[in-house]
C-alpha cells in the first residue's frame, strides 16, 4: 500500500474514534500548502540536471511548521506529504508550538559530489525561500541531509535576506548557531524510549537484547549509547544487508569500520543476514531506523521482539499493527520514539531567536524529560483505553491540534 495512503487510513481509524469539532477532521485530512519546485544545477562534468524538489506544510495551527528534509531517489509529493502530516502529530503530542512539514529532493545523492550536493541545497533553498523562514517554516535534516546541508540552506536564506538569519532551519553546526546534543538527538530520545520500554517489560538495559534496522545518523547512535550501557546489539543493517552476532557486536568497532569503508558489509565474526531477516530475529527489542513500510502483514507475524521502538518515520503499515497489536508485541509509535530530533530541534530554535546558548547536560536533561513524560501519558492512556500506543499517541495530538483549530475558529 502506498505510504499516504496507509497514513491516511490510520488517521481514519484514529479520528473515527474522536469527537472532532466541525470540519477538523477534513481540514486536518489535507496539507495546508504543497510546492513543487523544479531546480535545474550544473553537474561537475559541465550537464544541467534538473530535480524535483517538494515542501509540503501540513499544519501550522499551533505555530510555523517544522520538519526535515530528505533526499532520496524515492521523494515524492505523497510521501512528502504523508511525512508532513506525521510531523503535524508529532510536534502537538510533543507539545512543541510548531505544526507539521517535510521536504525532499529526488536525487541519487551517493551518486553526487560535494559541489553537487552544495548546487542543489543552494538552488533548492532560492526555490522554496519564500515559503520557509523562522517564523514561517523550519527545515532540519532529514535521510542523507546533515549539518553541512543545512549550513549551506542558512546561508543561501541569509545571503538573499541580506541579514545572517540563525533561526531558519535547525540542525545546524555549532558554530552557526546549532546545539549541542542535536546531531545525536533522534538517536538518543529513541535510546531513552528503549529505556522506558524496559522497564515496563521488567528488564535492564545491561544485558537486553536488540537488533537495530538501519545504521544512518539514527540507528549508529541509538546502538552506541546502548551499547554503552551493556545492552547486546545482536543484529544490525544497512541499505545492503545485514550482520547477526548472538553474542553481541562491538558496537564502537563497528561504527569505526563503517566510517572506513562507508557500509557495514565485510565485518569480521559476524553471520550475513537480510533486512528481512533482521525484522524477524529473536530480541528484546527491534529498532526499525531506516526506511517506512518495513513491518507488514507478510512478516508482522514472525516478529519475534518484545517491543519494537520506530526509529523511522512509518516503518509499520496499519495492518502489521493490528497483528502486532494481538500478539501483544508492543509499538512505541515513530511519533514519540523519534522524537528526540525535533525535541532539540526546539531547543536549538529557542537558543537562535534568543541568541543565548544552553551546556550540554541541560539540554540532555529536559529532552530525557520531556520523552518521559511523554512516554508516560501515551502508555496510561493507552492501558486506560485499551489502545495501542500509536492510537493513543495520534489522539493526543489530533486532540491538541483539533482544540487549538476549535479556540482560533474558522477564517473569515
Ligand atoms: N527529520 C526529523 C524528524 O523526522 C527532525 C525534524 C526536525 O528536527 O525538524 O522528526
Amino acid at each position: 500500500m502506498p505510504f499516504l495512503k496507509s497514513v491516511l487510513k490510520q488517521y481514519d481509524l484514529v479520528v473515527d474514534k474522536l469527537e472532532l469539532p466541525d470540519g477538523v477532521r477534513e481540514r486536518l485530512r489535507h496539507p495546508k500548502r504543497s510546492l513543487i519546485v523544479s531546480i535545474p544545477i550544473e553537474m561537475d562534468n559541465g550537464m544541467i540536471n534538473v530535480y524535483k524538489g517538494y515542501r509540503v506544510q501540513h499544519d501550522i495551527t499551533l505555530g510555523p511548521s517544522k520538519g526535515g528534509i530528505r533526499y532520496h531517489p524515492n521523494v515524492n509529493l505523497e510521501e512528502v506529504t504523508a511525512l508532513a502530516m506525521l510531523m503535524s502529530w508529532k510536534c502537538a503530542l510533543m507539545k512543541l508550538p510548531y505544526g507539521g512539514a517535510k521536504g525532499g529532493v529526488c536525487c541519487t545523492p551517493a551518486a553526487m559530489s560535494l559541489k553537487e550536493k552544495e548546487r542543489l541545497t543552494r538552488r533548492f533553498t532560492s526555490e522554496i525561500i519564500w515559503a520557509i523562514g523562522p517564523e514561517e517554516d523550519i527545515p532540519a535534516p532529514d535521510m542523507n541531509t546533515n549539518m553541512q546541508t543545512m549550513a549551506w540552506m542558512m546561508d543561501t536564506y541569509s545571503m538573499l535576506k541580506g541579514h545572517t538569519t540563525l533561526g531558519v532551519v535547525t540542525g545546524k553546526p555549532l558554530v552557526l548557531g546549532g546545539s549541542l546534543g542535536r546531531e545525536e538527538g533522534t538517536g538518543r530520545g529513541v535510546y531513552y524510549m528503549v529505556e522506558e520500554s524496559a522497564k515496563i517489560m521488567g528488564k535492564e538495559l545491561k544485558g537486553l537484547r536488540v537488533a537495530i534496522q538501519g545504521f544512518g545518523n539514527v540507528g549508529s547512535t541509538a546502538a552506541r549509547l546502548l551499547f554503552e550501557q551493556g545492552s547486546k546489539v545482536i543484529a544490525v543493517s544497512d541499505s545492503n544487508g545485514g550482520i547477526y552476532n548472538r553474542n553481541g557486536i562491538d558496537i564502537e568497532n563497528l561504527i569505526q569500520h563503517v566510517n572506513e569503508n562507508k557500509a557495514i558489509s565485510h565485518y569480521p565474526d559476524v553471520e550475513i543476514i537480510t533486512n528481512q531477516d533482521l525484522l524477524t530475529i529473536d530480541c528484546d527489542a527491534l529498532i526499525p531506523a531506516s526506511v517506512e513500510g518495513q513491518i507488514t502483514r507478510y512478516n508482522a507475524g514472525n516478529v519475534k521482539a518484545g517491543v519494537i521502538v520506530e526509529g523511522a518515520n512509518g516503518p509499520t503499515t496499519p495492518e502489521a499493527d493490528m497483528i502486532l497489536s494481538e500478539r501483544n508485541v508492543r509499538v512505541i509509535p515513530d511519533i514519540l520514539a523519534n522524537a528526540g530530533g525535533v525535541v532539540i530541534s526546539y531547543f536549538e530554535w529557542v537558543q537562535d531567536l534568543q541568541f543565548y546558548f544552553w551546556k550540554e547536560n541541560e539540554i540532555q536533561h529536559r529532552l530525557k524529560e520531556i520523552m518521559a513524560e511523554i512516554f508516560n501519558t501515551v502508555l496510561s492512556m493507552s492501558q486506560k483505553r485499551k489502545i495501542d500506543m500509536r492510537m493513543a499517541a495520534w489522539t493526543l495530538g489530533i486532540n491538541r491540534i483539533a482544540e487549538a483549530q476549535k479556540i482560533r475558529g474558522l477564517y473569515p
